[in-house]
């Protein structure tokens, strides 16, 4: 059956693409945004669905709209971004998660939480499991975005509790694809638009340290899974691609897909930068019967297409 669908921060890199897919299946799509790092471009070749609508607004503000779905995307995602105004980020991830809960209570509709593998912190656990409490610095410079997502869930949760919110709480690990801001400073844009330009490669720290990479059309499948599961299920459970993969590894492999001759230059790591991340994802295999499907290789490829053809434009 076909819903109305609220996605904020939809003209975001991976709100532009759940847009794509809600829209497909026939839903009626709002996407809210500020545009503080999303844009109209990402979304402007759905201007002629009717089903689908725009609408600029920040979510630290209330926001009256009538909804049969939530999703709540709404935040800047990358450490560049998010530390531009680190007071302004950690009011959109609660005061927004507050807006958006008390949205979904009046409505008595379902809401998801885009949360992240950031509340993890720099994990002691490796795999990440759902259980580990995480291990987060509380006053550095990646807090207002780690401890704001960390005090989202805690709202949702206790939304849940005391008025027994439907609530989906999905915890994303590093996801690229088309549409990444080609300014955002994150390692898989970063190295692709030098990489494209013969520019060098910067790897911070000794590039030993590792992540996980989920291509956004996988992760996309799994937030629309979580918002179709029952009432039982809250999350938070974990979507990310487990393979892992050394920044050098990533690096080379960007090379080698571009063809291109940029030399790797090596620059300080930056402060509390987690050593590792992986997801250990049963619990998305056992509730969503969930997994991804795209590989690092291909995603890479389609993705390079993409810089290649805006860098050219
Ligand atoms: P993005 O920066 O492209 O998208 C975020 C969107 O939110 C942008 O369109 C931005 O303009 C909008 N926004 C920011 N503050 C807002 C406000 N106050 N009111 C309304 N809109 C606002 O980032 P993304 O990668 O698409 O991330 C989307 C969500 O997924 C975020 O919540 C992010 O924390 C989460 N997430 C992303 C990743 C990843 O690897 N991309 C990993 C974990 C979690
Ligand atoms: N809210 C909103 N849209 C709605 C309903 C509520 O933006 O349709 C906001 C409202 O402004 C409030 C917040 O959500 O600040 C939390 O709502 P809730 O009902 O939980 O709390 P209360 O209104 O009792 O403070
Ligand atoms: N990184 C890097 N070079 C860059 C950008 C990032 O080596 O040009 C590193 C960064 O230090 C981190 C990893 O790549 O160890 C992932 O960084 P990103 O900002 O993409 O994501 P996050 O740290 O939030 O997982």
């Amino acid at each position: 059956m076909s819903s109305r669908v609220l996605i904020t921060g939809g003209a975001g890199f991976i709100g532009s693409h759940l847009s794509e897919r809600l829209l497909a299946e026939g839903n009626e799509v709002i996407c809210v945004d500020n545009f503080f790092t999303g844009s109209r471009r990402n979304v402007e070749h759905l201007f002629d669905n009717p089903r689908f609508e725009l609408l600029r607004h920040d979510v630290t503000f209330p926001l009256y709209v009538e909804v049969d779905q939530i999703y709540n995307l709404a935040c800047p995602a990358s450490p560049v971004h998010y530390q531009h105004d680190p007071v302004q980020t950690t009011k959109t991830s609660v005061m927004g998660a507050i807006n958006m809960l008390g949205l979904a209570k009046r409505l008595r509709v379902p809401i998801l939480q885009a949360s992240t593998s950031e509340v993890y912190g720099d994990p002691a656990v490796h795999p990440q499991t759902e259980d580990y409490w995480g291990n987060v610095n509380p006053i550095g410079t990646r807090s207002c975005y780690d401890e704001g997502k960390r005090a989202a869930e805690t709202l949702f949760f206790d939304y849940r509790r005391q008025h027994d919110l439907s609530i989906k709480v999905i915890r994303i690990f590093n996801t690229y694809g088309p549409r990444m801001h080609p300014n955002d400073g994150r390692v898989v844009s970063n190295f692709i638009v030098q990489a494209l330009r013969g520019e060098p490669i910067t790897i911070y720290g000794d590039g030993s340290q590792t992540r996980s990479f989920c291509f956004v059309d996988d992760l996309v499948d799994g937030m629309v899974r979580l918002m179709d599961t029952g009432h039982d299920v809250t999350g938070p459970i974990n979507v990310g691609n487990p393979g892992e993969f050394t920044m050098l590894e990533l690096a080379n492999a960007v090379l080698e897909i571009t063809g291109s001759s940029s030399t790797i230059e090596h620059r300080p790591l930056p402060q509390d930068d987690p050593k590792q991340r992986q997801p250990n994802i049963d619990l998305a295999r056992r509730e969503l019967g969930w997994e991804p499907t795209v590989a690092l290789q291909p995603g890479l490829e389609r993705t390079i297409a993409y810089f290649r053809s805006v860098l050219t434009d």
